[in-house]
């Protein structure tokens, strides 16, 4: 008798390893996840050994899983010769500098693991299925707890020595911003992350980006800061699009100020030859891109 033939296509494991949660999917296609789960992030040893558990778990119910994709926050060490590949490095995160995160997994559970940024995960995501699909060139940047971007130069993620980091690029304070604001980022006066990312409008307005009102002068100043980031961007990398994705990008006045201020500092140099409204745009796969990309890696990793 011949044995029947399993025709499932691969299972694969995806983290969206944030300084929050853990966000861990399986899924035989990144488009159709098959079980979620969201898992805090305290100490390394609880997180990763609860992390594992649930793929242990989802493997005893759907089968074995071919590999795993990891799209982690940083800085990690992407390099595959280093000793350290694999590993967050030195992170503000308390607990997380000089964690192994692809050896655990590698040795936890037997499979392939591919690895990258959270933001070149997110920028995967909307490559394959989102907003970007289909450019070779572009930007996803994040807004959120801090500032960060994926940057894709002919179909692939750019690295270079470590990763980008455009987030901490240092800048000019806005004309006529508040004196004595001290910013947030923990390593630089004055970088996108130190004025413009979620914590920095909390802590300059004393409030929460989503209690402030639309017409809060809050979000003038932010589209400024956001508008100078699209420049450099667009200088620097000459993207097809610069997709805006992240908490603080959930308020939907945000975005049109966004263009109209970057056409102003533009000021008519070597402005895109197409729509604004078609080249700073909102990710096509709001809050899920991070999760698809994470699938994607995998499917790198196990192919
Ligand atoms: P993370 O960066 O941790 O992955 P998010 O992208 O959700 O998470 O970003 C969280 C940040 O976004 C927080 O600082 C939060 O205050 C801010 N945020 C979330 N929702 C909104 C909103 N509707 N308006 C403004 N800010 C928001
Ligand atoms: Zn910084």
């Amino acid at each position: 008798m011949t044995k029947t033939a399993n025709h499932s296509p691969p299972l694969y494991a995806g983290i969206e390893a944030g300084g929050t949660k853990f966000n861990c999917v399986v899924g035989r296609d990144p488009l159709n996840v098959l079980a979620r789960t969201k898992i805090p992030t305290t100490t390394p040893k609880e997180t990763l050994a609860k992390t594992r558990d649930f793929f242990l778990e989802q493997s005893k119910i759907h089968g074995e899983i071919k590999s795993l994709g990891i799209a982690c926050f940083g800085p990690v060490d992407l390099h595959k010769e280093s000793p350290s590949y694999g590993y967050i490095t030195a992170t503000p995160k308390k607990h997380w500098s000089n964690t192994d995160v692809v050896g655990y997994f590698e040795r936890e559970l037997a499979m392939p693991v591919a690895f990258d940024t959270d933001v070149n995960g997110s920028a995967l995501g909307e490559h394959r299925a989102g907003a970007a699909r289909g450019l070779d060139d572009f930007v996803y940047v994040t807004v959120g707890t801090g500032i960060g971007a994926g940057v894709f130069v002919n179909g692939k993620p750019l690295k270079g020595l470590v990763h980008t980091e455009l987030g901490h690029q240092l800048i000019a304070r806005a004309e006529g911003e508040l004196d004595g604001f001290k910013g947030v980022c923990p390593f630089h006066s004055n970088c996108f992350t130190d004025l413009a990312c979620g914590p920095a409008i909390e802590a300059r307005w004393q409030c929460k980006g989503h209690e402030l009102s639309e017409d809060h002068p809050a979000w003038s100043l932010q589209a400024h800061y956001l508008a100078v980031l699209c420049v450099n961007i667009a200088m620097a990398y000459s993207p097809k699009a610069i997709i805006l994705g992240g908490g603080v990008m959930d308020q939907p006045q945000l975005l049109p100020m966004v263009r109209e201020k970057f056409a102003a500092l533009m000021n008519g140099y070597m402005m895109p030859p197409l729509a604004l409204d078609q080249y700073i745009i909102p990710p096509g796969l709001p809050g899920q891109s991070g999760e698809v990309g994470a699938l994607v890696l995998a499917q790198q990793a196990g192919s």
